[in-house]
């Protein structure tokens, strides 16, 4: 009798570390997400590390980099334990700052170690282990460029062409000037591996205009670099337009509708002159931002066959009414005009970015000529291309009509660089092709 209480006695007693033992032994092991998924290590090198495990929760954390032999702790952390499971650390987010040179390291391969346990009684007490080993590459060094267009004339309101070499893989490279960036594109002249921007001074640039040229490597080491430059100042034209009933009352009848509120034909006027100008030129901005890597176009750009300019880039247009100013903006094309529903040409090879409604711009359609080269032709009666459609120079694309904001019958002509509105007559001019880019393409090669 005795006997089977003692063994009662004993097996529950055995029970209890048993249960405690299956309690505490799990499979699953702790979770680990790099952030960035580190390839390279910069000089001062963020590292975040999202680090949990649902279940038994977290023991041991240690973060380490190794070179040569030689490794070094980033980060090193152990989790107090406790009976219940709730009261464990189960999630940590690290925000660790690696810097390579102060820990010894040289620029070169390395290996980074993060390494995870947690309390589950698996492996024979050591817990499941979550081991990551990755190389890294250590590169403390900027990038170093060799500006390769040491004559660089431009015009306000112009476009240039700067071509440079890049003495390491790069991940991002351009022209900065103030908050707007010109990205560079890589290709191949003379055998060099080069890269080209294609860039321009707004005609609202503010003197002096201050630009470099900057790179970035995949570790995000930035470098700044000078380049020679010289701006000409120009002096845009000014313009007055004097707004008829007329031309309010169908501006009324063309936009009334969209301006949403039943406002007098000149609120609606200026609604629409306004608001949706910069409305169609942040559309503009965005179409542009996607382009072809490669470039398209040869040769001077087509200005429209037996056209005479109305209009010419950046005038100052005052609009009034009555007699008082009530607007101002600035033209940012050229308008050409012909005997109404002239064919319109492609000014140059291109691929048909946008061919829809463009607000102010009425029927448009913008053509992608690479590296962030763009021409538009606005106010047309009819479009006849698709987007994503290759053209060639010279091919009609359209014809010449009012649509949009327009008074009469006549192409507006703009062409962007990057976004960026320049001077069309720079782009239709052969000699001015010839030395600023065909002659910098040609002299790469004696660099
Ligand atoms: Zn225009």
């Amino acid at each position: 009798m005795l006997r089977r209480y003692l063994y009662k006695f004993i097996s529950i007693i055995l029970l209890i570390p048993t249960i405690w033992v299956l309690f505490q032994l799990e499979f699953e092991k702790p979770s680990l997400k790099l952030m960035p998924d580190i390839k390279y290590i910069g000089k001062i090198q963020p590292l975040s590390i999202d680090i949990s495990d649902r279940k038994t929760g977290l023991r041991k954390i240690y973060v380490g980099i190794g070179q040569n032999g030689k490794d070094k702790i980033i980060h090193s952390q152990s989790f107090p334990y406790s009976l219940l499971r709730k009261d464990r650390v189960h999630q940590v987010n690290l925000n660790l700052e690696i810097e390579p040179r102060n820990l010894g390291f040289r620029d070169g391969e390395a290996t980074l170690t993060v390494s995870v346990k947690d309390y589950s009684l698996n492996r024979f007490f050591r817990g499941n282990h979550t081991l990551i080993k990755r190389k890294v590459i250590i590169d403390t060094l900027p990038p170093r460029l060799t500006v390769l267009t040491p004559l660089n004339y431009l015009n306000q309101g112009g476009s240039g062409l700067i071509i440079y070499e890049a003495h390491e893989e790069i991940a991002q490279s351009g022209i900065r000037m103030g908050d707007l960036f010109f990205p560079g594109f890589k290709g191949k002249l003379s055998q060099k591996e080069v890269y080209l921007v294609y860039f321009a001074v707004p005609y609202n640039a503010s003197f002096p205009i201050k630009m470099n040229l900057v790179a970035k490597d995949y570790a995000g080491n930035e470098t700044v670099v000078e380049f020679p430059y010289h701006v000409r100042k120009k002096i845009f034209k000014k313009d007055e337009i004097q707004l008829s009933q007329d031309f309010l009352s169908k501006v009324k009848t063309r936009f009334g509708s969209k301006s949403q509120s039943p406002d007098s034909p000149l609120e609606i006027f200026l609604w629409v002159n306004g608001r949706l100008r910069s409305q169609n030129h942040r559309r503009i901005l965005e179409i542009c931002s996607k382009t072809h890597q490669r470039p398209l176009w040869d040769g001077p750009f087509l200005r429209m066959k037996r056209s005479k300019s109305m209009a010419g880039y950046a005038d100052e247009r005052t609009y009034y009414y009555n007699g008082k100013p009530v607007d101002r903006q600035v033209h940012l094309g050229i308008d050409l005009a012909s005997t109404a529903h002239s064919p319109v040409e492609a000014a140059n090879n291109g691929i048909v970015a946008f061919a829809d409604d463009l607000g102010i711009y009425g029927n448009t359609i913008i053509l992608d000529h690479g590296l962030g080269l763009f021409s538009m032709y606005g106010h047309l009666s009819n479009i006849q291309v698709t987007t994503g459609q290759k053209v060639r120079k010279g091919e009609v694309i359209g014809y010449t009509g009012s649509t949009g904001l327009a008074g009469g019958d006549h192409l507006h002509f703009s062409m962007m660089v990057s976004g960026v509105f320049v001077n069309p007559i720079e782009w239709w001019d052969r000699h001015w092709i010839q030395d600023n880019v065909v002659t910098k393409l040609r002299n790469v090669g004696r660099y």
